[in-house]
Parts: structure tokens; C-alpha cells; sequence
């Protein structure tokens, strides 16, 4: 498989999770291009991030304008707002963004995320639970 590491990625919504993953990948060499549709996130991440607009990703018009389908890789931090992560999944299959990884809060937002072209679904609550899980039970090996 080819090496994607360093290709641009668009990462779409920027809150908790969008922002931190947006500002990782920053910080480790790769040309990121984050959108959010509040003025006000974009305006606080400007400082930190060479490229963050404020934009609608609902709407495919934006996402052309923006240079989307030029992207081999998006990330769909959009989770609460199921009805934008949906349609946002949706328009990045469209216009063939090969590489497209979303978050879901829940199996069956996961599902409906894969049947409409996700090719990666995360699920950071559940998967930070069992994270904890883990370093919950290798420490308490330590007393036993
Ligand atoms: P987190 O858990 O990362 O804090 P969340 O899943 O609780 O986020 P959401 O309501 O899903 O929060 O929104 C995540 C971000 O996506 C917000 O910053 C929001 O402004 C942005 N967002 C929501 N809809 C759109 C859209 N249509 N286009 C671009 N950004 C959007």
C-alpha cells in the first residue's frame, strides 16, 4: 500500500476532537486544512493552524471552492450534529475523496457512516473507555 503519511489532510469540524487531531497532525509535518462552519471556533485556531476557514461542508459548492476533491484524505469530526456528519460523509464520497475517516457517537451512526463511503469509522468515547480499561487493570495488577 502507498506510504499516505504525509499527504495533506482536510479535517472537518473543529471542536474537541477536530481541533486536537487538526493541531496533531500540524505539529507532526502534515499540511492540514480544517473547516468549521462557526466563525468563531476558526477565528480562536487561527493563530495555530496555517489553514482554517470558515465554511459549510453540507454544502458541496464550498468543499469544491476550498479545493476538497484535490484531497486523497478527510477526517469528519462532526459527531452530535448527525445530520451534518451524514451529509458531509456523503459529499466527500462524492466528490471521490479516496481516503475518508469519520467519527461516530454511536454502532448505528457508525453503520450508516460506512454504507455511505466512510473507509475508517472511529469512536472516541468507546474507545477511550476501554483505553481506561486497560490502564484501570495493569494498575491494579500492580497491588495484586
Ligand atoms: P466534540 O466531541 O469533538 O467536542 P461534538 O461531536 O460534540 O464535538 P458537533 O456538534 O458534532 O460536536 O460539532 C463538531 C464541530 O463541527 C463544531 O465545532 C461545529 O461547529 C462543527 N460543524 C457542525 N456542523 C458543521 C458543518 N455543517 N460544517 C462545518 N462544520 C460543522
Amino acid at each position: 500500500m502507498a506510504d499516505r503519511s504525509n499527504e495533506p489532510v482536510v479535517v472537518i469540524g473543529l471542536a474537541r476532537f477536530g481541533s486536537a487531531l487538526a493541531l496533531e497532525l500540524t505539529e507532526r509535518g502534515v499540511d492540514v486544512l480544517a473547516i468549521d462552519s462557526n466563525p468563531r471556533t476558526v477565528q480562536d485556531l487561527s493563530g495555530r493552524l496555517a489553514h482554517v476557514v470558515t465554511a459549510d461542508a453540507t454544502d458541496i459548492e464550498a468543499l469544491r471552492q476550498l479545493g476538497v476533491p484535490d484531497f486523497s484524505r478527510a477526517v469528519v469530526a462532526i459527531g452530535t450534529n448527525m445530520e451534518a456528519s451524514i451529509l458531509t460523509t456523503s459529499l466527500l464520497a462524492e466528490l471521490e475523496v479516496a481516503d475518508i475517516w469519520a467519527k461516530a457517537v454511536s454502532r448505528r451512526h457508525g453503520r450508516i457512516l460506512e454504507r455511505i463511503g466512510a473507509r475508517h469509522v472511529v469512536y472516541p468515547e468507546y474507545d477511550m473507555g476501554e483505553r481506561v480499561a486497560h490502564l484501570v487493570s495493569g494498575h491494579m495488577q500492580d497491588y495484586v
